[in-house]
């Protein structure tokens, strides 16, 4: 490759240089015996050896001088072709490279990492790597092409603060378009614990979490297609394990409806407009204070009633029912607890489903009444 020539010719004759500054010789008996001595833990005492590196690191450092790079290469020797990466075949963007000395763009060997454990170009595991989790910019690389080749180096920053850019805004416009997690029904407050293991989703989080938008849609899978309502999902925590898969703590925010629906990166997209609860006014607001209270109390009753081994398993996996907050009556989706119920209550899918797109407390609370009646109801029989 030319430029581990470059960097190979000018290091090495500017080392051999110094080191004839100095008065020194160096030949390849040196050489050996410094190897051994590294081997035999006595690799401070080797004074040729300390100077190599000094020099090594001083001649490094020529290289993040903007002036000594104008001055001493020879530019026409510079072939943007070098600095591509063999997976994106764009310039390198934080350049990463791999133990076996392969480089990547940073984000394209992780997306090749979702789907396999090996180099791309040399099929070396890189478990251990992958194990680590850090992956550190090759600085000397980023900063080399950042001197070569300013305008590409200046082009590929814009492209990546772009894709950057459209991953973070996702969710915050209702016109925008975002990521859909194709797999449950959520619902608004309620944790929704999820094992990330499909590639394309791996591919989803990271990008929710390196874009810092740390959110994406959660729709269900019903009748053969995509739900048109689903609820947003906010990271709270990730924990990854060594070969790439994750755990993703998420808690659910806004309810959406799906407008049209699309694809980025393997995974399904969509455009969407967020659902609020409609106001309630006058008359109206006191009739639905008191049905709430009634429902409330008629779900707890509903929830105590249950087998005691039902009851610890919803627990462990919902955690309890939460309490009445003051604001139910002007936040967005109504009160905490009637989500809960939701998630909890043994009903179909396409119930949830209509359930959750109801923008009326009014309605949802009728709705959940008549739940609980049919399900006692069927309790006595
Ligand atoms: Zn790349
Ligand atoms: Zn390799």
């Amino acid at each position: 490759m030319f430029l581990s020539d470059v960097t190979l010719k000018n290091t090495e004759s500017d080392i051999n240089y110094s080191l004839d500054n100095q008065g020194r010789k160096y030949d390849g008996t040196e050489g050996t015996k410094d190897r051994s001595k590294l081997q035999s833990n006595e690799f401070p005492k080797s004074s040729i050896l300390h100077d190599m590196l000094d020099n090594f690191y001083n001649e490094m450092k020529h290289f993040t001088d903007e002036k000594f790079v104008k001055d001493k290469i020879d530019m026409s020797y510079i072939d943007k072709r070098d600095f591509e990466c063999a997976l994106c075949l764009r310039i390198l963007w934080e350049p990463v490279s791999t133990a076996c000395g392969h480089t990547f763009c940073r984000v394209c060997l992780n997306r090749c990492l979702d789907h396999q454990t090996n180099c791309p170009l040399c099929k070396t595991s890189l478990v251990n790597f992958l194990a680590e989790r850090v992956q550190s910019i090759t600085e000397f690389l980023d900063k080399a092409i950042k001197l070569l080749l300013p305008n590409d180096y200046a082009e590929r920053k814009a492209l990546y603060d772009e894709e950057m850019e459209e991953l973070s805004s996702a969710g915050k416009d209702p016109e925008h378009v975002i990521p859909l997690f194709v797999c449950t029904i959520a619902f608004p407050t309620i944790p929704c614990p999820l094992h990330v293991f499909e590639p394309r989703y791996r591919l989803m989080i990271r990008q929710c979490m390196e874009s810092g938008s740390r959110q994406f849609g959660m729709c269900a899978f019903v009748d053969n297609e995509i739900a048109e309502y689903g609820t947003m999902l906010e990271i709270r925590d990730v924990q990854y394990f060594a070969d790439g898969r994750s755990v993703v703590d998420t808690i659910g925010s806004r309810r959406f409806r799906i407008l049209r629906k699309g694809e980025r990166d393997g995974y399904n997209t969509g455009a969407v407009e967020y659902l609020k609860d409609e106001p309630l006014l006058g008359n109206n607001l006191q009739e639905v204070i008191e049905m709430h209270d009634q429902v409330y109390k008629v779900s707890q009753a509903w929830f105590m009633r249950l087998p005691r081994d039902t009851k610890q398993e919803i627990l462990q996996h919902f955690g309890p029912m939460p309490e009445i907050e003051d604001s139910y009556i002007s936040s967005a989706n109504g009160p905490s607890w009637f989500w809960w119920m939701l998630a909890v209550l043994p009903i179909e899918p396409k119930s949830r489903l209509m359930i959750l797109s109801m923008t009326s407390l009014q309605h949802r609370l009728k709705t959940l009444y008549r739940v609980l009646l049919h399900l006692q109801s069927n309790i006595v029989v």
